[in-house]
């Protein structure tokens, strides 16, 4: 049977048994670099700061729940990722989050773009970023988003499918239009990450694979096509990953593709897309490597390989989502409600906060782990077991499973939630009629509305019956 208790009357006894991997803080208040983005820190009041203004002026300013995006830490991001990998492209995956201000910031930065929907096609092509530096995925594009495309001059297509390769033939051959592509293969790579995520394993939708030789088929196909210009191969095993051994072995697997397509046709691809997926710090438990440290080991790898086969290095390229707009982004919360419930060995802290399940999924999707920090002050009481949890109809609509908060959190105190920048507004969705929260830029103290906040007008304007 559980108890409920009123808020305040947290006992002495509060729960202490947390996962393993979390230890209790000895100062409630401190922040862990490894999880904010790089302007954050908590000031002489105690509140926090981002790009120079105080999130309670942001919170004042904008309502809650609202996204803060640190933009010169993602420009650092983006140009981090850039240096490493000079002489190879950069793909900004901008799924994990897009804008036209996203689109511009990319731009400026110097990197390319992928998108996987004529949606997300349609916000880069309304910014400033070159057509020709857009890469087109996803594994059922259509007819209209592939005649969108090809007549926008988008640069590469990545094909997934025979259907897609037949539907590219037929609007090049009615338009006189020509396609540069890239074959999505699959190199069988076990990734270890959450298997929604995983993507390079044989039994899953995307790719064409090559161990059963339909990556070849697909590949000669595109060669010979007269209206298309096959440039390589591109591999994606998968996101959030930590593990470099992967990327290696799909990297060794790609290259042999490329020496076998060669020893076939006596033609060598100019170009090799290793796909993103490089994990990023949630919580003080993952350890992230360095863009540097991953170019490094893919270009041996990379290098290495080609020399085995005799085949000239082609330009690489990659494609960070998560790595450069994650960590970029705080999500910032109003607590409205503190309740103790009885739990084995203690008692836990429910923590429920004016978002939840409807600006974050990843928690529920995929079991995903984040952690939180009082924000509108800094707290004196000792650290209690907590769950930070959502205003939605679903027990599972968690933002945080467990996180150290001061006994005396209570309702009006302001929450961040680091690392909310990627596929958190990107697949925010409307459950319980909720408007989806706005995402606010701030930089040098100055804040500029990447996207407004919904209202209930706009979801209104959808429903046109009476
Ligand atoms: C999702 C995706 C990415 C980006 O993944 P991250 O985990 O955000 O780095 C890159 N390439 C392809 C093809 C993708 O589907």
């Amino acid at each position: 049977m559980t108890h409920m208790h009123v808020a305040g009357a947290i006992h002495a006894d509060a729960v202490q048994a947390g996962p393993q991997w979390l230890t209790r803080p000895a100062d409630v208040n401190a922040l862990d670099r490894a999880v904010w983005s790089s302007t954050v820190t908590r000031g002489d009041d105690g509140a926090l700061r981002v790009g120079g203004r105080d999130v309670r002026e942001i919170a004042a300013a904008e309502g809650t729940p609202v996204y803060v995006l640190d933009e010169l830490d993602f420009r650092q991001r983006a140009r981090a990722f850039r240096d490493a990998f000079a002489g190879w492209h950069v793909y900004y995956a901008g799924k994990s989050f897009l804008s036209r201000t996203i689109g511009r910031w990319i731009s400026e930065e110097g990197l390319y773009l992928d998108v996987a929907t004529g949606g997300e096609l349609t916000v880069a092509l309304r910014s400033p970023i070159d057509p020709a530096r857009i890469a087109f995925h996803g594994n059922n594009k259509t007819l209209d988003e592939l005649r969108f495309a090809l007549s926008r001059g988008v640069g590469r297509i990545v094909v997934d499918s025979m259907d897609e390769i037949a539907r590219i033939e037929a609007l090049c051959g009615d338009h006189g239009w020509h396609a540069s592509v890239l074959v999505r293969v699959t190199t069988g790579v076990e990734a270890h990450t959450h298997e929604y995520i995983a993507t390079a394993h044989e039994d899953q939708k995307f790719g064409f694979s090559i161990t059963n030789g339909q990556a070849m088929v697909a590949m000669v196909r595109c060669h010979m096509s007269e209206h298309i210009t096959l440039l390589g191969i591109h591999s994606h095993i998968g996101s959030q990953i930590f593990d470099t051994a992967g990327f290696e072995v799909a990297a060794r697997r790609a290259t042999k593709l490329l020496a076998q397509f060669t020893a076939a046709t006596g033609a060598q691809l100019p170009e090799l897309d290793l796909g993103g997926g490089f994990g990023i710090a949630y919580t003080a438990d993952d350890s992230p490597e360095s863009p540097d440290a991953l170019a490094r080991e893919l270009r041996e790898i990379v290098e290495h390989e080609c020399r085995g086969y005799g085949l000239a290095v082609p330009t690489m390229s990659v494609e960070p989502g998560r790595a450069i707009s994650g960590p970029t982004t705080l999500a910032l919360y109003e607590v409205g409600t503190v309740k103790v419930v009885d739990i084995d060995g203690g008692q836990r802290v429910y923590v429920s906060v004016d978002g939840g399940m409807s600006d974050n999924i990843r928690p529920a999707l995929y079991g995903a782990e984040y952690t939180a920090t009082i924000a509108s002050r800094a707290s004196a009481a000792e650290p209690v077991l907590c769950r930070v949890v959502g205003r939605h109809c679903e027990g599972g609509d968690i933002l945080v499973r467990d996180v150290f908060l001061p006994r005396d959190i209570a309702p009006g105190d302001l929450i961040a939630v680091p690392a909310s920048g990627a596929y958190s507004r990107a697949m925010a969705s409307n459950y319980n009629h909720t408007p989806r929260p706005p995402v606010i830029s701030v930089r040098d103290g100055r804040l500029t509305t990447l996207i407004r906040r919904e209202t209930i007008d706009d979801l209104l304007a959808l429903d046109v019956g009476e």
